[in-house]
């Protein structure tokens, strides 16, 4: 038999293909807002992960309802069986879903929540009779997913190079980055200035090919939780119905309460088509997604042949258990309104530190989706030099003071830096405190 190395010790030499800049401690447990590595050292969630862990660690409610699971079943298969679980889940998402979204697809992540929309979307166009239509329109800077479907519509070079042989190339057109003019327009102008881009690229590419544009409500860790005026979304939603060309909302990283409320949609009353969501879904305890349409395009596509599509995992009645566990919980304890009111009071803090730190160049975003952008110049918001990596560095070093964050190059992966301040929906206000202390520490 193999020997088990002593994984306390950690492995010399890992097998695991890492992606991280640097080898990270193993991590050993997990409760609430926090996480403790094999050494002991405690370190303040500060990123939710990936903006995942949205009800926290080790949630003794979720825990409980995925055990109870595990002990009755954790695979049927979805053309064997159906189970309580996934049809309770579905209810429960379209009760929290605009009207008329009912139909929820279950799947095992973001990229495919969104890939599922791609072909759904798809096959309604064939079975209404609009073949022609196939093009997909996104913005840049964006990030989509990292499957070969969800990745053509991202707006992130650095990520998509390499592979641009591979895919169908889809149009793009910029994300709202109001805050970067100067223009002399107000942010109400820039907003529909931004939103007619859309109408100008569909023109461009011929309406009767355009099958979609696809967006993040606020922006995810491409942009830095980049919200634009309130103008751009109903002139999103105006365009879109004008071409028939379906608008649909990533909400993998915003949705399930992270902006404060539970779809990022709502803040301005925006109807999608269709919708992904994952991430903060089920917030870590599952590898669970959705992708949410209306019973008018899956009934459309149905009657068509069927929805060409799926994948062998989804819907499992364990990740359903716990997707329906956390959104429970999520709805229960109303975490999008403490994503809301913390969220206000950690935006505020962070503002503050302007004061002390010019390098602060903006500070924004929702709810406890928040962003911190790091700048050369404040008055021309000039970036700093890539060779500073000036937010990979201020992540170390907070790393190193126990409180996580996320970082990424902004703008498209050109030019920029900004960190993701993003804890988990339950952070209370006395632990605002171990956010601020570490990060103040580390931008010094
Ligand atoms: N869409 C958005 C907006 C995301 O932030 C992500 C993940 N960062 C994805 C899709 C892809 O999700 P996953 O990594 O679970 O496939």
């Amino acid at each position: 038999a193999p020997a088990v190395p002593d994984m306390d010790a950690g492995p010399a030499r890992s097998h695991l293909f890492y992606q991280s800049r640097h080898r990270r401690p193993l991590l050993d447990r997990a409760k609430g807002v926090h996480m403790w590595d094999v050494a002991g050292k405690r370190y303040l969630d500060g990123s939710s992960g990936a903006m995942v862990s949205n009800i926290g660690h080790s949630d003794p409610v979720v825990l409980e309802a995925m055990r109870a699971q595990m002990e009755k079943s954790t695979f049927g298969y979805r053309l064997h069986f159906e189970n309580a679980p996934a049809e309770h889940l579905a209810r429960l998402v379209a009760e929290l879903s605009p009207e008329g979204m009912d139909r929820v697809f279950f799947v095992s992540g973001g990229s495919e929540a969104v890939e599922s929309c791609l072909k759904l979307a798809r096959q309604y166009a064939l079975a209404i009779g609009e073949a022609t239509r196939f093009k997909v329109i996104s913005r840049y800077p964006s990030y989509h997913g990292a499957t070969l479907g969800a990745l053509a519509l991202t707006g992130y070079t650095t990520m998509t190079a390499p592979f641009a042989p591979m895919m169908h190339e889809m149009p793009k057109i910029p994300a709202p980055t109001c805050y970067l003019d100067r223009d002399g327009l107000t942010m109400e102008e820039r907003g529909r200035r931004y939103a007619d881009m859309l109408e100008a690229e569909i023109l461009r590419q011929g309406p009767e090919t355009v099958l979609a544009f696809i967006m993040e409500p606020v922006g995810g860790a491409s942009t830095g939780a980049l919200v634009a005026p309130d103008s751009y979304y109903p002139r999103i939603r105006e365009i879109c119905d004008y071409y028939g060309v379906l608008l649909i909302h990533d909400e993998v990283m915003t949705g399930a309460g992270r902006t404060g409320r539970f779809l990022a949609s709502e803040h301005w009353d925006l109807k999608p088509d269709l919708m992904a969501l994952s991430k903060g879904f089920a917030a870590g305890y599952a590898p669970l997604g959705a992708m949410v349409a209306s019973d008018k395009m899956v009934e459309a596509v149905m009657e068509h042949g069927g929805f060409i599509h799926g994948y062998t995992y989804a819907g499992n009645p364990l990740a359903c258990a716990a997707g329906l566990a956390v959104l429970r919980e999520t709805v229960r304890r109303d975490l999008p309104g403490n994503a809301a009111h913390i969220g206000d009071l950690l935006k505020a803090r962070l503002e503050g530190l302007k004061e002390r730190f010019a390098f602060i160049g903006d500070v924004r975003g929702k709810g406890l989706l928040l962003a911190v952008e790091l700048v050369a110049d404040r008055d021309t918001m000039d970036p700093l030099p890539p060779e500073n990596m000036a937010a990979a560095r201020l992540v170390d070093l907070a790393y190193d003071r126990g409180l996580i964050i996320y970082w990424r190059r902004t703008r498209g992966g050109y030019v920029g830096d900004h960190v993701m301040v993003c804890p988990p929906l339950i952070l209370t206000e006395p632990e605002i405190e171990e956010i601020m202390g570490p990060l103040e520490e580390s931008l010094a």
